[in-house]
């Protein structure tokens, strides 16, 4: 049995086992804690404890992933984990804040017409993409090549027509290959192309400005700012706009991530039986591979590659929602306020030390004047982190602070599930959940709220949130209250 040592409200540790080596640090007040179960408490303990991990957190949406939990960041200068990054690379979230107020959608009838006009353009649903609606953009082979190798440069926004200058609020605009290159990134896409190891890339491509299935969605928002003097200002420059509508989605990098990744875990695993090397933990979900081998640097191409991809997705996305709602509401104009991930890793300093941040259901949370945003339109104030919650209790934008150091500059990256799917369906009502969208004035696409996605197969996200600010890693800047979901 793991235990938790409470050190503050919402603060705690997990010694490791002999007390060798700093501890897991575990954010969540007592709510939160209850919610963790034994196999994520161990899941978290086995990443925390193979090779060359040197820190580890569990976050309050921390429940049991792919050998380590999701919710969770795991920290070594040394070793790339491909299972910690997930299987959807760079699943990811975005907001485009558009100059809406928000009665102009009060009315149900241009909400339906709003949800009719982006599911024209933006396909749910697991395997689909823009072939399968009548107004979305065609990607061939080649512009998806450039896609993934260049991520959204000038040219790949101009063929799409994505405004260029929403590259500057990407968490990363473009990822380079191992050795900090493109040419790395498009010879692996030459070998990848050549050996077959993707097959159908150009169908993989045209999944470009799609959602896919499961827990990923779109969701329009009333932008509500909270009424303090700083986070007004913190606002502004976040190019919120106070009672007027946004746009929040959820997506990754799909099936071409999806097959990326899964061929990593494959390869890996063959190399760790062909030597006969221990799984941390006995569990072959924690394969990795020591920096500077032939198989991390194959694997930080591939995870480059659909990183870009997801980028790249988002990018597209909103560039059509946007589309989507000047076809019903002409003139409107909108702005994208951030793009960031939370299934990636990534080479940042903590501790001084450079390594590398797995962030597996977490989200990176810099604050003001912290070195890494130096130059960018956030030096001053942080840069916009993005929480879903649920549709019944919101979402919010939050900006890190001070604390979040001693979570290797993370936060969690939602409510986390608390019901497994299958439970989801065993325990809640139908008419119950459709009901509750009904007297919050919900809309929703399809005829009735997928159960396994409804509210409460979440966590309490108001319990989240206040073990976030009680913990000192970031503050809410604005909430996000929904007004429709589209979701497959
Ligand atoms: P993931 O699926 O990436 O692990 O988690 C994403 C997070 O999104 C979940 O933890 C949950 O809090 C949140 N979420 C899931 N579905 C919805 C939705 O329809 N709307 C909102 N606002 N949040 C959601
Ligand atoms: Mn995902
Ligand atoms: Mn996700």
């Amino acid at each position: 049995m793991n235990t938790i040592h409470k050190t503050d409200e919402a603060v705690g540790f997990i010694p490791l086992p002999g007390d060798k080596g700093k501890p897991i640090t575990v954010i969540g007040n007592d709510y939160i804690r209850s919610t963790f179960d034994e196999m994520c408490l161990q899941q978290v303990v086995n990443s925390r404890m193979a090779p060359g991990v040197t820190d580890a957190i569990l976050n309050p949406d921390g429940h049991v992933g792919y050998g380590a939990p999701i919710g969770c960041v795991m920290v070594s200068p040394t070793h790339i984990y491909p299972g910690p990054v997930g299987v959807d690379i760079k699943c990811s979230m975005s907001l485009l804040q558009m100059d809406i107020p928000e009665d102009v959608i009060e009315d149900k009838r241009t909400r339906r017409a709003l949800i009719n006009a982006i599911t024209e353009r933006t396909p749910t649903g697991a395997g689909r993409g823009q072939r399968s609606v009548p107004k979305g953009r065609r990607v061939d082979q080649k512009l998806g090549a450039r896609a993934v190798t260049e991520g959204v440069s000038e040219a790949v926004c101009e063929a799409l027509g994505i405004p260029p200058e929403w590259a500057e609020c990407c968490e990363d605009s473009a990822h380079v290959g191992h050795d900090g290159s493109r040419d790395a990134l498009e010879s692996r896409l030459e070998w990848i192309l050549e050996t077959k190891r993707i097959r159908n890339f150009g169908d993989k491509m045209g999944q470009l400005g799609s959602y896919g299935g499961g827990n990923h969605f779109g969701e329009c928002e009333i932008t509500r700012v909270q009424d303090r003097p700083s986070m007004r200002e913190t606002s502004k420059s976040f190019g919120l706009k106070d009672g007027h509508v946004s746009f929040l989605s959820h997506c990754g990098s799909r099936g071409f991530g999806n097959l990326l990744a899964q061929h990593q875990f494959k390869d890996l695993e063959r190399k760790f039986e062909t030597w006969s090397t221990p799984y941390p933990a006995g569990d072959k979900k924690l394969v990795y591979a020591p920096l500077g081998t032939p198989e991390a640097n194959a694997y930080l191409d591939d995870m480059a590659l659909g990183a870009n991809f997801a980028t790249v997705n988002h990018m597209l996305i909103n560039a059509l929602v946007l589309e989507a709602f000047q076809e019903v509401l002409p003139g409107t104009t909108g702005e994208l306020v951030y793009f960031i991930s939370h299934n990636i890793a990534r080479e940042e300093i903590v501790d001084g030390k450079k390594s590398w941040v797995h962030r597996k259901g977490a989200t990176r949370a810099v604050p003001a004047g912290h070195f890494s945003l130096a130059g960018t339109r956030f030096a001053e104030t942080g840069h916009p982190i993005l929480l879903p919650g649920n549709p019944r209790d919101g979402s919010v934008v939050m900006v890190a602070r001070g604390g979040a150091e001693r979570t290797a500059w993370s936060v969690n990256h939602g409510a986390g599930r608390q019901l497994g799917r299958r439970n989801a369906f065993r325990t809640l009502d139908q008419k119950a959940v459709d009901a509750e969208f009904d007297t919050s004035d919900i809309l929703f696409n399809g005829r009735k709220y997928p159960l396994d996605e409804a509210p409460d197969a979440y966590k309490n996200f108001p319990e989240v949130l206040h073990s976030v600010e009680a913990a000192g890693l970031a503050e809410t800047v604005a909430k996000l209250q929904a007004r429709f979901v589209v979701k497959d």
